[in-house]
């Protein structure tokens, strides 16, 4: 079944607010192996609204539009099904009472434009709405030129347009899809150490003769991600298909491969730690707490997680951390020599078995042609002793920390598993 998607509201073209629900209902929509092939947004505006419907029903089976079901001038939903099926608005007696009895509770009497809420077009059903006054609605076409097709209205509020989409819009669409829904399964493998072009060069073959389950690659700060998708009748089916790709991926770049689905960096690091029975503290000056911030994100971190120093003055990596005064004179805030005596000094201020520091210049200012903006020194101190990476990377202040965090936790991880940093 394909499907379209239509948010409705000025407040999104004027960009007041941003369409969470057209992710949430792709989402849901993906879950039951229908095939999203576009999303709309449009005004409150009855002719672009029907223009747009008219558009998605000549070559869509659903078309799912939210918002714009209020009761006010400038709710058009309604009646831009109306007209683009051709259906006049009836008045449905349930909903009408339903409408009456939800403002009765609250001692209000529905005005006119409140009923609005309770028409319906023509061999239309109304959706019930559990957590607000406005229906959902449903039409299902027998034109001769768009027989079957299916359209579907849900609340703007995210809260209502969720609980109509799960309780009423799914099970419904999943009937039509008939009795056989197949669901997409997808599983994303985390990958560090490699940026996305030299990935997808190392796959290429395997990329392009993959059609079921597909592979997309997508690049985030720090990290690359490959999304494997199958759409499968039954979950071990896809999970067979979903392991035999990884394990071909794996023979080919598995020592790139870190983590799996909600395995994220600061987890696979929580693992690695606990799994030593190792803990760890930290020596932040250019990240400013974002490591440590990101190892508590994980629940049980206390298992393995001492505590931190955010060094961002030069007084307080001599104060606290105990970096020489020389080596800051000698040789900078950001400088190997300091980056490894901040993680020495981290590791014994905590008494830990493991330490990591950063420092570096996030700019946009500071940078100098010796030092420029985005270089860092990372360092982590164990009992073997301490290692230290340099690396550049400019960029926006928020995109420099995330990385530098990124790339301290997985130096972190590879120095706990004993793979060898670098
Ligand atoms: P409406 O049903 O058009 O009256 O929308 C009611 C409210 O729901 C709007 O004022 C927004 O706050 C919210 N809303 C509407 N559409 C969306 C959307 N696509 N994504 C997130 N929030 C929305
Ligand atoms: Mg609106």
């Amino acid at each position: 079944m394909r499907a379209e998607l239509v948010s409705v509201g000025t407040e999104l073209l004027l960009g007041e607010i941003v369409d969470t629900n057209a992710a949430y209902m792709s989402q849901r929509l993906a879950e039951i192996g229908v095939d999203v092939h576009f999303r709309h947004t449009v005004g409150d505006n009855l002719r672009r609204i029907v223009s747009v419907l008219e558009l998605a029903l000549s070559r869509s089976e659903a078309v799912l539009i939210c918002g714009g079901l209020g009761p006010t001038q400038d709710d058009l939903t309604r009646e831009s099904i109306a007209e683009v099926t051709g259906r006049p608005l009836r008045a449905d007696p349930d909903a009408e009472r339903r409408l009456r009895e939800f403002f009765a509770r609250r001692g209000y009497t529905p005005t006119p434009n409140n009923l609005k809420q309770a028409t319906v077009p023509d061999g239309g059903i109304l959706l019930e709405n559990t957590c607000g006054t406005a229906p959902g609605v449903l039409v299902q076409l027998d034109d001769d030129d768009r027989p079957g097709r299916v359209i579907v209205a849900v609340p703007g509020p995210p809260a209502e347009m969720r609980e109509m989409m799960q309780r009423e819009v799914i099970p419904r669409l999943t009937e039509l899809l008939d009795g056989e829904p197949m669901a997409v399964y997808s599983r994303v493998l985390r990958m560090a150490d490699i940026g996305e072009s030299s990935l997808v060069a190392e796959i290429d073959d395997i990329i392009s003769e993959q059609t079921d389950p597909t592979i997309a690659p997508y690049a985030h700060p720090g990290e690359v991600t490959l999304r494997l998708a199958t759409k499968s009748a039954s979950e071990e089916e896809a999970r067979r298909r979903l392991d035999e790709l990884e394990q071909r991926l794996r023979e080919r770049v598995g020592q790139y491969i870190y983590g799996v689905d909600d395995e994220t960096m600061e987890v696979a690091v929580g693992n690695a730690l606990r799994e030593a029975g190792a803990t760890v503290a930290v020596a932040e000056s250019c990240t400013g707490g974002l490591i440590a911030s990101r190892i508590t994100d994980v629940p049980g971190s206390s298992d393995y997680f001492l505590g931190g120093v955010v060094a961002y003055a030069n007084e307080i990596k001599q104060r606290v951390l105990n970096v020489p005064h020389d080596t800051l004179v000698e040789h900078g805030a950001v400088s190997e020599p300091t980056a490894l005596a901040m993680a020495t000094g981290a590791r014994r201020l905590y008494g830990s078995d493991y330490a990591v520091a950063t420092t570096g210049i996030a700019g946009p200012g500071g940078g100098t042609e010796e030092k420029p903006v985005g270089l860092v020194y990372i360092a982590v101190a164990d009992s073997e002793g301490t290692v230290c990476l340099e690396q550049n990377w400019p960029g926006t202040r928020d995109q420099f920390k995330r990385r530098v965090s990124q790339n301290a936790l997985n130096m972190l991880r590879k120095r706990v598993l004993g793979t060898g940093v670098g």
